[in-house]
């Protein structure tokens, strides 16, 4: 392996462009569609990083291409007239956009060549393929001399200049020395066999691209500490500035922060799987010192959840950045090998958002960085799936019920905070959307939420031991291919060996809801004939007593339009249990019991599998109602801490 590696990096300085921009170090992972090769210099004082970079991007369609697209996301925060700026209204995940000049941010291609010679600048144009609004300069166009044919590999030299905007939507600068240098290199489109997949910068959208090798060298004034999602392979001191570079491998993005205030935390995850270890880095402050720990500890014990449930997580490190009070804008944000954090110090330690963000933004790892789905078209596949990992991930972390609050004898797990979220506005969209096409508030609803719920219901329908294999094989299947919709769903089908097309048609593409409800309960004595019976002369009077024995009717209800098989427990006061199902698919059904004992309850979902159910109250009813005032009394406080904690946490 060493003696090929030296002969590639042998090639790479005899070749001409193409190969020099590829240093080979481990056997792909994924298929390197674009690499990029970086310099970036930082200035604070203009709050700018100029940049030059070699795209080296292979068409990999049967298709020749004559064109070439590009996101400029860092546009979105040039003018209020951007896509971005027009769907936010200068507002997301719980930020404000600034309005003094400094404030705004931009990113000015000031060079477009090929390898060739060929300048692509004059060609360039902005496009905006998902709106009318001709403002938008998130993406640009440009012409080819000629058109680039199937497996062909061209280089694209770009040179750039990105002005930050002051921190509120993930990138950007904040006052004391903090720069979230993100989304801030133009970016070459992913084409698909039908065209360019390149979508405009949206407000309730993330990211797709395709997987490469980038090597980056990150200038900045001496006194800062630089924290990327690299390796760090070198640096050089010149006079009033230091340069580090970076090689990461098999990832579709680069990020980097920097302050002169940032302070570092390690930790090692010795990694089973593969032999190697993880070098774990925070990069944070001395306020936030002692939660350093906490983040750490968190992520050591997400990596070996994620790696026993789903497969080895293949990079050296992990960095994560825990951004100052003033920057929370760019906390709770995923990259590959990376990711921002929270701490928030003065909430009390039984309720575990800093340790929840963490293990979110974690476990991104796998399904925005490595199986890398388009979240912009299908936003459940990473943050859905994701959310469902990090609930069950808290229930091993910190057990159940009390995995996200357990304060004050308050205690409430995952299932509770997505539902406290979903079932306020469970009809309005579908979770198959595209991200900019919700209904406003339901993005983290149907992306979020549902999701995380609906697979924890696909748990109780095809129990626990399937649903695990699910996941791991379509982790392992789709790694590094960017899966969609269907291929989740093909191997959920494969994996259960049943079709489970029923439940996903309803659930993922549907915008009807579940609700089970016990209707009604009556319990008597039982009777035999009463009453005149007979005729003529054989009629007689009768009033058969049944001593001991009850007759009991039970109505249970569908209320919404989700159909899913229901598990009904009757108990008796006796302490008799009759468990029955039912297929769900009339709008009721009644069930008649005869037994020595009177009907105590009836409950409909008993272990409580269909936890996307809307109305969980309706689903038991008692022959002898209790007080109630009490659980509604805790159910109210319980939701009131939720939307605390929603308020206190933006994270994507
Ligand atoms: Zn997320």
């Amino acid at each position: 392996m060493r003696l090929l590696r030296t002969l590639l990096l042998l090639l790479c300085t005899l070749s001409p462009p193409l190969l020099s921009q590829m240093k080979i170090f481990d056997t792909p992972l994924s298929p390197r569609i674009a690499n990029y090769t970086i310099h970036a210099e930082l200035h604070p004082e203009s709050e700018t990083v100029t940049g030059r970079e070699a795209i080296t991007w292979r068409n990999t369609t049967t298709r020749a291409v004559s064109t070439l697209q590009f996101h400029l996301y860092l546009n979105a925060f040039a003018n209020n007239q951007s896509t971005f700026m027009k769907e936010s209204r200068g507002r997301n995940r719980g930020f404000s956009s600034g309005t003094k000049q400094e404030e705004w941010g931009y990113i000015n291609v000031s060079r477009m060549n090929l390898w060739t010679g060929a300048n692509l600048l004059p060609s360039l144009a902005y496009i905006h393929p998902d709106d009318e609004n001709a403002d938008d300069r998130t993406v640009a166009e440009v012409k080819l001399p000629k058109p680039c044919g199937p497996a062909e590999t061209i280089r694209v030299d770009v040179e750039f200049t990105s002005k930050l905007p002051r921190v509120f939507a993930r990138s950007g600068f904040a006052e004391g020395g903090f720069f979230m240098v993100a989304q801030w290199f133009p970016k070459i489109g992913v084409l698909q066999p039908d065209g360019w997949n390149c979508h405009e910068y949206h407000s309730n959208s993330e990211f797709f691209a395709d997987f490469g090798v980038y090597d980056v060298q990150i200038s900045v004034p001496r006194d800062y500490v630089v924290a990327a999602n690299g390796t760090l392979v070198g640096k050089r001191r010149a006079n009033s500035t230091m340069t580090y570079q970076y090689h990461q491998e098999d990832v579709h993005d680069f990020v980097w922060a920097a302050d002169p205030r940032f302070i570092t935390r390690h930790g090692v995850f010795h990694n089973d799987s593969t032999g190697g270890d993880v070098d774990i880095t925070i990069f944070t402050y001395r306020t936030n010192e002692t939660y350093a720990p906490v983040h750490l500890d968190a992520a050591r014990h997400a990596l070996a959840y994620f790696q026993e449930w789903f497969g080895v997580y293949p990079y050296r490190t992990l960095t994560i950045v825990d951004p100052p009070a003033n920057a929370r804008g760019a906390g709770g944000m995923e990259y590959p090998a990376f990711f921002t954090t929270m701490t928030i110090w003065w909430l009390p330690k039984g309720i575990h958002v800093s340790a929840m963000v963490t293990i979110h933004e974690f476990g991104h790892n796998y399904f925005q960085g490595m199986l890398a789905s388009n979240e912009f078209e299908e936003a459940w596949l990473d943050e859905g799936i994701n959310s469902y990992a990090e609930l069950k991930s808290m229930e091993r972390y910190y057990g159940t019920p009390g995995s996200y609050i357990d304060f004050l004898g308050l205690k409430m797990d995952g299932v509770t905070f997505h539902r406290s979220s979903y079932i306020t506005s469970p009809n309005l969209d579908r979770v198959v959307e595209k991200s900019w096409l919700y209904a406003p508030g339901q993005y983290s609803r149907m992306s979020y939420s549902k999701p995380a719920l609906l697979l924890r219901t696909l748990e109780g329908i095809v129990g626990q031991e399937t649903m695990a294999r699910i996941m791991k094989t379509y982790f392992q299947e789709w790694k590094f291919k960017h899966p969609r919709t269907e291929n989740f769903i093909a191997v959920a089908n494969r994996v259960a060996k049943q079709d489970l097309s029923w439940y996903f048609a309803q659930v993922l593409y549907g915008t009807g809801s579940l609700d089970y409800a016990v209707e009604s309960v009556r319990t008597e004595p039982l009777t035999g004939k009463a009453g005149f019976v007979g005729s003529d002369s054989t009629l007689r009077f009768v009033d058969e007593k049944r001593k001991g024995q009850f007759e009991s009717v039970i109505e249970v209800v569908r209320k919404g339009t989700v159909i899913v098989p229901v598990d009904v427990l009757f108990v008796f006061d006796d302490g008799n249990r009759i468990r029955e199902t039912w297929d769900g698919k009339r709008e009721w059904r009644e069930f008649r019991f005869r037994s020595a004992s009177r009907l105590s309850y009836a409950v409909v979902d008993p272990d409580r599998k269909l936890v996307l159910d809307t109305d969980m109250r309706n689903n038991s009813r008692r022959m002898h109602e209790e007080r109630r005032g009490v659980w509604r009394v805790a159910l109210e406080l319980l939701y009131r801490v939720q939307s605390l904690l929603q308020h206190l946490t933006f994270f994507s």
